[in-house]
């Protein structure tokens, strides 16, 4: 019986997550559960698979969930904060902790899952996109083991050779892999004119055509700034240089990507556009389960599309590979300059176009520093932040524009 603890429960991963996880009652336990606020949701789940654990964020929801849960004769211990979160995933009744809050603030909790050596199962790319080498030490030094979540990083794991472990020194060499092939569909505005980029709305640009995903990655998936969060996480996770990380638009999403090898072979991982298939891989790993994914029919799926990425029509992904290239704070800064650019442009602050503009001021101005120190990654963050936002704030009245 695997123990789970699952990080963002309540967000589009979580909830994939437990629909896999009930599938097979024998095989898993929830022993943890966690959310920022939705605690009506939260208590639905609590109600459903009966952890011992459930934390929030916010004070006044874990009173609301508590009191439910009491009403409901549930008897989940509810705690509050971030410090509470790090503390559930270390206990020894987990085994595996699903990592899927959104952005930045998973960072802590992931991290004391890898220090703590549990199974670590990686949604929240931002972690690993910020803190990148000290994130891995963590996970060496833990004697945790990573596994991937994000659909290309599952395909190309499950395109690599049985038994590669994410983190460990000259594993690609060793499997003989020349490159890493990252698919992307290129969102919804793969072809909209681009004169017309500046003013496409946060409703459109949520409306993701192949995959039903939570708000924020839906939005990078429209600017491809999460092909760029990708490759930096294909780099950590696999070990792969930057030169040897290439994008291929697949507007399809049938192919999830692939592994090239020294002799010339392509080994591609396939399946429905359905987050459950990756969830389900790395919860049972090295085994596979049903997963609840619709099976993929050959004779209905028509024609497979390639395409080079329209580097002008998609900035972020350069801007992303060069945060890459400079190292150190730099991603740290490139992600919080998203996070906030994003943020701001689905509150209608802030036009689709700026987003790019937003990010690349910052990493044009934020101070890039060897990593040697989580602090540095915390105050990278805060300082780019901090930075973006006035970014953003000078540029207000032309998106208040642009959306109107
Ligand atoms: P989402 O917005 O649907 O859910 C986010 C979850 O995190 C929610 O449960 C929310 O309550 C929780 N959360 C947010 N801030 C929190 C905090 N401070 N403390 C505790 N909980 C907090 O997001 P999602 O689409 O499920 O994505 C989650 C992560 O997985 C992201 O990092 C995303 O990039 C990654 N990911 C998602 C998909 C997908 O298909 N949705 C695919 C690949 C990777
Ligand atoms: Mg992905």
């Amino acid at each position: 019986m695997k123990r789970i603890a699952i990080l963002g429960s309540t967000g589009s991963i979580g909830k994939s997550t437990l629909d896999v996880v009930a599938r097979h009652p024998t095989r898993f336990r929830v022993t943890a559960l966690a959310a920022a606020k939705s605690d009506a949701l939260l208590l639905e789940q609590c109600f459903h698979h009966r952890p011992a654990h459930a934390v929030l964020r916010d004070p006044d929801a874990a009173e609301r969930l508590r009191r439910g849960l009491a009403q409901r004769g549930v008897e989940t211990e509810v705690h509050c904060g971030p410090e509470a979160l790090e503390a559930v995933v270390a206990r020894d009744d987990v085994d595996a902790v699903m990592a899927a809050i959104v952005g930045a603030a998973g960072l802590p909790a992931t991290l004391a899952a890898a220090r703590a050596g549990k199974e670590v199962l990686l949604a929240n790319k931002e972690a690993l996109v910020m803190s990148g080498a000290l994130f891995m030490r963590a996970v060496a030094e833990g004697g945790a083991r990573l596994l991937p979540i994000d659909s290309e990083h599952s395909a190309l794991f499950q395109s690599l050779p049985r038994g590669f472990t994410c983190g460990r020194e000259g594993e690609l060499e060793r499997a003989g892999v020349r490159r890493l092939l990252l698919t992307a569909s290129g969102g919804p505005f793969r072809t909209t004119p681009i004169e017309r980029l500046a003013r496409v709305t946060p409703q459109q640009a949520v409306a993701h055509p192949n995959w039903v995903m939570g708000q924020k990655i839906s939005v990078d998936s429209a600017t491809m700034m999460n092909k760029g969060l990708e490759v930096i996480e294909a780099h950590w996770l696999f070990g792969a240089p930057l030169e040897a990380i290439q994008i291929v638009v697949h507007p399809q999403s049938v192919i999830h990507s692939m592994v090239e090898y020294a002799d010339g072979s392509v080994i591609a991982q396939l399946g429905a556009p359905d987050m459950r298939t990756p969830i389900a891989c790395a919860l049972a790993h090295p085994e596979r389960i049903e997963s609840g994914a619709a099976p993929l029919d050959f004779t209905t799926l028509g024609s497979l599309e390639f395409e080079r990425v329209d580097g002008l029509r998609f900035p972020c992904v350069a801007l992303a590979r060069e945060a890459l290239r400079v190292g150190g704070t730099a991603p740290a800064a490139l992600n919080a300059a998203n996070e906030i650019a994003v943020e701001s442009f689905l509150e209608g602050r802030l036009a689709f176009t700026g987003i790019a503009e937003v990010i690349e001021s910052v990493l044009a101005e934020a101070a890039a520093e060897p990593l040697v120190s989580l602090e540095q990654v915390y105050a990278a963050d805060v300082e780019a932040r901090a930075l973006a936002r006035r970014f953003v704030a000078r540029r207000s009245p032309m998106a208040a524009g642009a959306a109107g």
